[in-house]
């Protein structure tokens, strides 16, 4: 497999980044996974915003996006694969032990792996933990994932494939790496950026596209929406057929399935929406 490792394409086995980087010793870094089908990424322009827009969060210098995208090429060039998932992970670099940035600058790293469509339907759990909706890294896409792998395992526990948070004032949030969408009385909703998620690039499109509101939900809006769905660059719009113990019939319902099939027409239609 090759990889793209500051300024080259290299052999993953042989390419090292130091272990005094700070993406290592203190979570200091960003990423997106950017999806690719048929050697084309697919909204690269909004995951490269994205990109940017979590740098500046955490005061990390502005990535070179020529280099990322032509990273992103060489990548996926030197390693076919029908359906891809790109892993930009950029961090502060090699520095001092300790949370202070060094001064070599940050570390690009582009890899690939490939993956396979996800199922139409899946389980879902939430979990007691709160997202923090106004903490220093809220709505930045950081490395520091260690919450999402611990709330993800729970889910795996229950037999289910993502966990969703509630924020610390109760309102319904997001999964471990999705944005969840309900159907209350025919009408689509989504938590507000301000619940604390992600500005999931999915949930962007899918919102845009199937008209869906922005409203403060409570997390027992899952007790009672009539469907369920969640987005994410991996899973596209995939239907919530159980959350706890409650078991959702006939998923994906009437209204999921006409927003799953309008994102794969769009996004087949549109490379770089
Ligand atoms: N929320 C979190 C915490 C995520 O990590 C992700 C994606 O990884 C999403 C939401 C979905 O975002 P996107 O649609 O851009 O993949």
């Amino acid at each position: 497999m090759k990889i793209w490792l500051d300024g080259a394409l290299r052999d993953s086995e042989s390419a090292r980044v130091s272990v005094f980087d700070h993406g290592l010793t203190v979570g200091d870094g960003i990423f997106e996974t950017v999806k690719a089908v048929d050697g084309r990424p697919f909204a690269l322009t909004r995951h490269l915003d994205r990109l940017t827009l979590s740098a500046r969060g955490l005061g990390l210098p502005d990535p070179d996006l020529d280099e990322v995208r032509r990273a992103c090429a060489a990548v996926l060039e030197a390693n076919p694969v029908p359906l891809g998932r790109l892993r930009l992970t950029y961090t502060g670099g090699h520095g001092p032990l300790g949370s202070d940035r060094g001064d070599k600058g940050p570390t690009l790293v582009v890899a690939l792996g490939e993956t396979t469509r996800r199922p139409d339907t899946t389980a879902v759990v939430t979990v007691p933990w709160t997202r923090n909706e106004r903490g220093a890294l809220t709505g930045l896409k950081t490395t520091s994932y260690a919450e999402n792998v611990v709330a993800l395992a729970r889910a795996h526990e229950h037999g289910a494939t993502e966990a969703l948070f509630g924020n610390t004032v109760g309102q319904l949030c997001e999964g471990t790496g999705s944005n969840v969408f309900v159907v209350l009385g025919g009408e689509i909703h989504t938590p507000p950026l301000h619940s604390g998620c992600l500005a999931g690039i999915t949930r962007h499109l899918v919102a845009e596209w199937t008209g869906a509101k922005e409203t403060d939900l409570p997390l027992d809006v899952l007790r009672e929406a009539d469907e369920i769905f969640l987005t994410s660059t991996l899973r596209d719009v995939q239907a919530v057929h159980r959350v706890d113990d409650r078991e959702l019939s006939a998923a994906p319902g009437p209204v999921t399935a006409k927003a799953m099939r309008i994102f794969d027409e769009r996004s087949a239609a549109d490379i770089d929406p």
